[in-house]
C-alpha cells in the first residue's frame, strides 16, 4: 500500500501540522532540515490556491527562523523539487557560512547558463515569451 508521508506521518517524523501546512522530518540531511509541505494532494506549486501558497510560505518563513536561531546557520535554503511527492512541498536546509553553496549543484558548475540545454526553444526567445506572459497577467502591479 502507498502511504503518503504527509496526509500519514508516522509519529516519529511528524513535528507539527495546522491548517497551513505540515511540518516534518524526510530523512533529514542534517540537523535543522525539514519538510513544509501542503495539507492537500497537489503536487506543484502551480496546483495550489494563491492562498494556500501564501500560507504555507507563512508557515515556513516562522520554521526557517527557528531553524536559524536553533542552529546558528548563516541562512536557510528553501528547496522545492516536486519530483516524487503528491504533496507541494517545501525543503528547508540549513545553510552554515562553512558550507559549499549550492547552487553549482543545482545550476551547474558555470552558473545558471546552459542548465536548460534540453529547453525545445532558445533561451532568449522563451525567456522574453514568459517574461511577457508574467508581465501580460499580472499587469503594472497595480
Ligand atoms: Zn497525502
Amino acid at each position: 500500500m502507498d502511504q503518503c508521508i504527509i496526509c500519514s506521518p508516522a509519529e516519529d517524523v511528524l513535528v507539527f501540522r495546522d491548517e497551513r501546512g505540515t511540518v516534518l522530518l524526510d530523512g533529514p540531511v542534517r540537523p535543522g532540515h525539514v519538510l513544509v509541505g501542503a495539507n492537500i494532494h497537489a503536487p506543484f506549486l502551480h496546483d495550489i490556491t494563491g492562498e494556500s501558497a501564501a500560507e504555507l510560505l507563512s508557515l515556513s518563513q516562522v520554521v526557517a527562523k527557528i531553524i536559524v536561531e536553533q542552529t546558528g546557520a548563516e541562512k536557510v535554503y528553501v528547496v522545492a523539487i516536486g519530483d516524487k511527492d503528491k504533496h507541494f512541498h517545501f525543503h528547508l536546509v540549513p545553510k552554515f557560512a562553512a558550507d559549499a553553496s549550492l547552487g553549482p549543484y543545482v545550476f551547474g558548475a558555470n552558473g545558471w547558463a546552459g542548465t536548460f540545454e534540453s529547453a525545445a526553444e532558445s533561451g532568449e526567445k522563451a525567456q522574453k515569451r514568459i517574461t511577457d506572459a508574467i508581465a501580460g497577467t499580472l499587469g503594472d502591479g497595480n
